[in-house]
Parts: structure tokens; sequence; C-alpha cells
């Protein structure tokens, strides 16, 4: 483990440590906004109550989401020998018959779609990539006791095990401190819905005394109880505790062992790690912004781990955090952009948690009723190959869509429908959460009943964009986002989306940092001389960006350093686009007033601004600048 990142032994125990963000929590959220910020060259503190990251086992379950902002900081390759991909989750009832199984076989976005991981192997993974960077400081056995916030920051509190207390001053501050989180109690932010009154002992064990490949969700209905295969030999059980039953009892090792003598023949022959038993909440933050204070992950969100989306939630969070807040304190953008954190997290963690319900009331329904609707629902989608699919291929599964923050869609207000409202009242109930979830995609019939048509629904816009192998001018084939770094990007089918740019919208890409990607048929990467200077070529080597492109009649699209689609458009309308962009970036221009306030300000922006080109006025934190940019361009 790295020991250069405590700065506990170099600080004075009582000196002010300044930083740009202070991150409250060491868990893999916190890891991994540090490593985020760490790569941008943003100054972070990481401050811990424990006296190092948590190493009992916990979520097993990774997403190819997750994996890509684990390839965004790094950290991929270093993780990948701690995961099982193609990690399929089966159904079956008490007498082992496989009645549903949910094993989707695509990889839209680089990876496998459903990985194993052990998470203190992944978090540990994230700890030792922040030894890569000397600005960012991690302050183990410190817990935050008291936080303070005001126009310019936020001034943080913190005492060790010895009661000796340090203060650190940082211009934000984001609580991953888990949850229960004291940052997000003490902001008296609410914390809505439900915890669910069943109880879960989990127990994890070495030299895997099953071995079968997988995650079995056995929906006995006298206890249901799950059996995954993990990496490196280790396998996790889980069993319902029964109303009545109590932790306690249930924990003695005599009662343990008839536990684990449902699976396995010889308890006190097994390897066994730990035990935990685990509570199922579903609970929801109603904001992730309060200032200068930004809640993630579990902080802002809980739910029942039946999907494993709450680890991978929390990661989203950390990417999409990521990039705003460091774009933020560097100056280049104004504060107004941390608003569409919240805009656009907040929905997908909700329909995040209506998942891992629905999810929960299929593998162990609380009533009898509802083992009957079940059997009666399963039994009839596998009748249908259409309906079987959608479960198998997991099209159940909400992607994030945001249909405001930073992208670029006109806003249309839609009214909801008696049946929307009938589902709201009805979301208590399993089939409610049910049908719920399933009319949650808008492109759907059922979602287009419920909640009428969405002119957006088929747009690509605020949807994560693919990520294809694509091979490089140099002739290495990788995957497309090491192609384009944590960055902006625009990348253009067939021709070169900077043909006829105007000076400022290339100042403004300058400014930003965005990249210029031209993408060709593989078969043309060898011919150079459509490739301007400063574009990044590349070959479509699987032709999927062609069949991307061929969805949409739109040819350019605008990338987000999180991979999201801000926007498309066509050839000519990219500097239009790329000012839009901007402005709802809340972008800051640098003048020659302020050029050498912006870390790295570019003097070809300043020099724009002299031409009268660039027209943002220069106010620090101020949402009007991007605006004028819009007027500017309307008006032009
Ligand atoms: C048994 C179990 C099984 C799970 N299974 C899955 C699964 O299969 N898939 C899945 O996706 N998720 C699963 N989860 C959930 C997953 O572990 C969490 O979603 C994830 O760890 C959340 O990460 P986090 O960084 O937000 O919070 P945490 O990991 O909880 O980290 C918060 C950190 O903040 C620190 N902290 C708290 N208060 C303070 C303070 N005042 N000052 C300083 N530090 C503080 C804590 O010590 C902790 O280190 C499971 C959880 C459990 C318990």
């Amino acid at each position: 483990m790295p020991t250069a990142l405590d700065s506990t032994a170099s600080q004075a125990p009582n000196a002010t440590v300044a930083t740009d963000v202070a991150i409250i929590g060491a868990g893999p959220v916190g890891l991994m906004i540090a490593n985020y910020l760490g790569l941008q060259g943003v100054r972070a503190v990481l401050i811990e109550k424990l006296e190092k990251i948590i190493d009992y086992p916990r979520a097993i379950g990774l997403d190819d989401e997750a994996l890509r902002v684990f390839q965004a900081v790094g950290l991929a390759d270093a993780l990948l020998p701690h995961t099982t991909p193609d990690h399929w989750m089966r159904f079956v009832t008490s007498n082992g018959h496989c009645f549903a199984s949910i094993e989707p076989r695509t990889d839209e976005f680089g990876w496998s779609r459903r990985n194993a991981f052990i998470q203190p192997l992944a978090d540990r993974v994230l700890y030792e990539g922040l030894a890569r960077f000397a600005h960012v400081e991690v302050l183990f056995g410190h817990a935050v006791e008291s936080f303070t916030q005001d126009g310019s920051g936020v001034t943080i509190e913190t005492a060790d095990v010895n009661g000796a207390r340090r203060t650190v001053r940082a211009s934000y501050m984001v609580g991953a401190d888990g949850g229960n989180s004291f940052v997000r109690r003490t902001l008296d932010v609410p914390f809505e819905g439900r915890t669910k009154p069943n109880q879960w002992i989990v127990v994890d064990v070495r030299n895997d005394p099953i071995g079968s490949p997988h995650v079995y969700m056995h929906c006995d209905p006298r206890r249901p109880y799950v059996s995954a295969a993990l990496p490196h030999g280790i396998r996790r059980f889980e069993f319902m505790v029964m109303p009545g039953e109590t932790e306690e009892e249930l924990s003695k090792p005599e009662n343990l062992a008839a536990l684990i003598r449902k699976v396995v023949a010889e308890p006190d022959k097994v390897d066994y790690i730990r035990k935990r038993v685990y509570t199922h909440n579903a609970r929801l933050a109603s904001s992730f912004r309060v200032n200068r204070v930004l809640l993630a992950g579990d902080a802002a969100h809980i739910m029942p781990v039946w999907q494993g989306q709450g680890y991978n939630s929390g990661i989203r969070d950390a990417s999409n955090l990521g990039w705003k807040l460091s774009m933020v304190v560097k100056g280049l953008a104004g504060d107004a952009l941390l608003d569409s954190y919240t805009a656009e997290r907040r929905s997908h963690a909700r329909s995040m948690i209506h998942l891992s319900e629905v999810a929960g009331d299929i593998f162990a329904p609380t009533r009898r009723f509802g083992i009957k609707f079940r059997d009666a629902f399963v039994r009839t989608f596998n009748l249908f190959p259409a309906v079987k699919r959608y479960f198998v291929e997991m099209r159940f599964k909400p992607m994030p869509r945001y249909e405001s923050g930073v992208v670029l869609l006109a806003s249309t207000p839609r009214k909801h429908g008696w049946l929307a409202r009938v589902l709201e009242r009805s979301g208590h109930s399993a089939p409610g959460r049910l049908f719920g979830l399933m009319s949650e995609k808008r492109e759907s019939r059922l979602g287009r009943l419920v909640y009428g048509r969405d002119p957006h629904c088929h747009s690509p816009v605020g949807r994560m964009f693919i990520q294809p192998r694509v091979r490089t001018v140099g002739g290495e084939v990788v995957r497309l986002d090491d192609v384009l770094g944590n960055r902006f990007a625009i990348l253009g089918w067939g021709a070169d989306p900077t043909f006829g740019l105007s000076e400022q919208a290339r100042a403004i890409w300058e400014r930003l940092g965005g990249v210029f990607v031209l993408a060709k048929p593989d078969t043309q990467l060898v011919f150079h001389d459509d490739v301007p200077a400063g574009v990044i070529a590349i070959g479509d080597v699987n032709t999927r960006l062609k069949d991307w492109f061929t969805r949409i009649p739109q040819s350019v699209v605008l990338l987000r350093p999180d991979r999201f689609v801000a926007g498309v458009c066509s050839p000519q309308q990219v500097s239009q686009s790329i000012v839009e962009l901007a402005a709802k970036l809340h972008l800051e221009m640098a003048t020659r007033a302020n050029a050498g306030n912006a870390a790295g300000a570019a003097s070809h922006a300043a020099a724009a601004a002299d031409n009268g080109v660039v027209t943002f006025s220069t106010v620090a934190g101020n949402a009007r600048t991007a605006t004028a940019a819009t007027a500017a361009t309307a008006g032009a």
C-alpha cells in the first residue's frame, strides 16, 4: 500500500490543510472521485474515519459502465485480475429448475455487461491508484465532526482517535461517507424511501465448496438464498432472515451450520471468511447538492443489492461529478454547472432503486400471493420469445438518459397521463413496481401508453456513447476511450468535423481541451489527405461506429468527458453546437482581465476575445457568461 498518500505524518496536527476538494469517506466512491480529480491535476484531500479502507466483503457485481469508469482513470488493467466477466444471474426453483436467466452477451460499452468482483480488492486498486498523484492526500483515522460553508468554501473539522483536531479548508466538499452519511444528516437533506423489514445473512467462504460458475438465486419460499461464484475461489451465500428470526440467533455456530448445510454437505469443512447481516434499504436523497457540498454514492442513494447497483450507481456519480468539479475548480466553468449533477444523476438513481426492488420482489416475495404472481408471470413470459429476450438480454435495465443538464436537447414539457398517476400511487406494491419499471423505457409501447409520446425517446443525446474497438493510425486496435481520453470530443463519421469551424467555436474547443476525431471505414485509414492537422483519425474495425451513425440522420457527435452524448449535429452545425454546449457548461472564457487566474488559460481564447469574437463576460462563477454566448450566436 502506498504510504506517501497518508499525509498525517507530514503535517502538524493543528495545521489547516488547504485544498480544492475535500472528499469525506474513502469508500469506492470517494476513492474514484479522488482518482479522477488526481488525473485532472486538481488538489484533493480524502478524509476517512477508519485507519484503512474497509476490507470486509461487500459488493460482488460490477457492470460494464463501472468498468468503463475504471478504464477512464487508468485502473481497468489493475482491476481485471479480480473480476469474472460474463457472470450470469440464474433464478431457480426450490427443486433446482432454472426458470429465468439473465445473460446479456453484448459489449456495447467495451466491457462485459455483468462481472463478478470482490469489493475490497477493487477498492484497494483505487486506493493504490492515488499513489500516482502528489496533489491528492489521504487522511486516515480522521472522522469529520463538523463543517460549515460560506461563499468561497467549506471549513471541515476532523478529530482522530486520540481527539487531536485538524481543520481542512476546501473550495468544495463531497460527502461520500456511506448510507448513514454524517454529511447528509448535517445538511438536513431528506433521505426519502423505506427500509425493507427483511434482513439477509451474508456469508463469504474461501476454497469454494460448490465451484459452479455464475450466481444462483434460489427462489425457495421456505428460505430464499443466493449462491454466487466469485473470483479467486471465493463463494458468497446470502440467506433470508425469516420473520420471527433474529440476527443473534441465526449467527450462532450451530444455526449457521444448519443454514450452510442447505447448500454444502459438510459445513465444518467450510473455510469461512466472514458473515454479516445486511438490511435492505431503498432511499434517495432529495438533492445531491447543497451549495458547495455534494453527495455521492450511498450517501445519496441506497438500494437492495439484487441487481448489484449500489456500487455501480456510486461509480456513476463519481464519473458524472468528477469532470464537472474539476472544470469548476479550475475556473473553466461556472459553479452553476454543478446543478446539473443532481438533475442528471438523481432520476437514474431512482430508477436503479426501482430495478433493485423489483428484482427483490421476483426473488423473494414477502406474500404468498406474490409467489403465485411471480410464478404465473414467469411461466407466461417464457412462452413469448420477445418478452423472454427482454429479460435475458437485460433490456429492462434502465440506462442513464439525461433529459436536462449538459445535453443539447430542446426541453419539451410533457403531461403524465392518468396511468402514470395510478402507477405512482401503486408504486408500493410489487406489480406496481414491475410495471413502473417496464414503462420507464419511454420508447417502449408501455412507456408511450403511460407517459405519452416523448419526441426525444429515440435520440442518442443524453445517453452513453458506445465504445467499440478502433484502429489508430499507428495500426494498434484499442478501445475507443483510449483514443479519446477524459476530454470532450467531437467525432465525425466519414468527413473532417473541423471543416468551416468558426474562430469562436475553435477558441471554445481549445479552452475545453477537446479533441476532434474523424472516424473512417477501416479500409480508408491509410489515406491521410483528408485528415487535417490536429484531427485524430481512427478506423472503424468492426463497423460499429458506422452502424451507430446509420441510426441517426446526423453524422457528428459531441461527447462529454464521461462519454455521454452531449449532442448530435450535421457537419455544418458543429460551430453552433459548440457554442450551445459552452452555454450548458457555463463556460468561463479567459480575457485579459482574468486570463492570469484560470489555470493554463488559453492565450488563444484571450486573443479571440480581443478580436471581439468571444463575447463571454468574465465574472467568475457567474452563469450569465454562457448565456451571453448563446445570445451572441443567435444574433450572429
Ligand atoms: C453486505 C453487502 C453486500 C453488498 N452487495 C453489493 C453488490 O452486490 N453490488 C453492489 O453494487 N453493491 C453492494 N453493496 C453496496 C456497496 O457495498 C455500497 O454501495 C458501496 O460500498 C458504497 O460505496 P460508498 O463509497 O458510497 O460508501 P462506503 O463504501 O460505505 O464508504 C463510506 C466511507 O465513509 C467513511 N465515513 C463515514 N462517516 C465518516 C466521517 N464522519 N468521517 C470520515 N469518514 C467517514 C466510512 O468509514 C467509509 O469508509 C453491498 C453492501 C453490503 C454491506
